[in-house]
Formats: C-alpha cells, sequence, structure tokens
C-alpha cells in the first residue's frame, strides 16, 4: 500500500512535468498526416502532426493544443513514445494503452506499456479516460487518414 502510493505520487509528479513542459510541442516542418482531437466533455483540444517516412516509420510527431492536465501529457508522453517506432507497432501500442486505460488489462502485462502506466490509474476516474486516450485516439484518425494533409 504504501509503495502503491508513492508510485502513485511519481507517476502524478510525471504527468505534471509533462504538462508543464511539454514535450514536442510544436508543428513539425514537414508532416504526411495530420488530425484535430476533440474531447469537448472537458474541453480538450489538440492538433497532432506527424511524417511517416518510406518504411512507415514515425519520423517526426509533433502536437499543439490545449486541456487538461491529463490529456496534455498524455499527448506529450506519447509522442515521445512512438517517434521511431513503425505504424505496426503504434497501432499496438494504442490498443494497449486504450485497454489499459479501461482496465481491460494491467500495464504489467505488456512491457510496451512500461512508460505509459502512469496513466494506468484513469481507469477509476471514468471522466478521465477519454482525456487520456484522446490524443491516442487522434494519432489513429491521422494513421487512418481521416484528416490528411500532403507535404508535396
Ligand atoms: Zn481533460
Amino acid at each position: 500500500m504504501l509503495l502503491n502510493n508513492r508510485s502513485k505520487n511519481l507517476y502524478q509528479e510525471v504527468i505534471l512535468d509533462h504538462n508543464k513542459n511539454p514535450r514536442n510541442y510544436s508543428q513539425p516542418e514537414r508532416f504526411s498526416h495530420f488530425a484535430k482531437g476533440n474531447n469537448p466533455l472537458c474541453g480538450d483540444k489538440l492538433d497532432l502532426f506527424l511524417l511517416l517516412n518510406d518504411e512507415k516509420i514515425v519520423e517526426e510527431i509533433g502536437f499543439i493544443g490545449d486541456g487538461c492536465a491529463i490529456s496534455k501529457a498524455s499527448a506529450s508522453i506519447m509522442t515521445t513514445v512512438v517517434k521511431g517506432k513503425h505504424i505496426d507497432e503504434v497501432r499496438k501500442l494504442f490498443d494497449g494503452f486504450h485497454n489499459m486505460a479501461v482496465g481491460n488489462i494491467s500495464a504489467s502485462e505488456d512491457p510496451a506499456l512500461r512508460r505509459l502506466r502512469v496513466f494506468e490509474g484513469v481507469k477509476d476516474l471514468p471522466a478521465r479516460v477519454k482525456c487520456a486516450t484522446l490524443a491516442w485516439h487522434t494519432l489513429d484518425a491521422a494513421l487512418n487518414n481521416k484528416e490528411i494533409i500532403s507535404t508535396e
């Protein structure tokens, strides 16, 4: 229980840090995929940009947006996790993250979720699940060309 509280505090610190200093918080100079995400329940909004190279690897990723600490931190951490990964791996991570956020699986069941487990606690906060998963749904939409911008 003690360890539990300690890791909870640590995770909270990670979230607050990413909220305060979001990583990859910019529009990349070049991008191949784009999507807008919106969570009206909380007022979270973000624009997500990514550049896939010929091998379908995420070469660049950036976001701009506004919202609660959880949505912003989730977008920030997501960009650091998916950068440099192949699109198939990114889709697997999206499934894993979603399953973890709604409580279907535990983060410890999948080593790939190690850096995302700070959001595992949202499964007990139903209103926050959408905040945590917004960036991932936006990424999925971008990858599925729901809103695509060609740089050519
Ligand atoms: Zn939110």
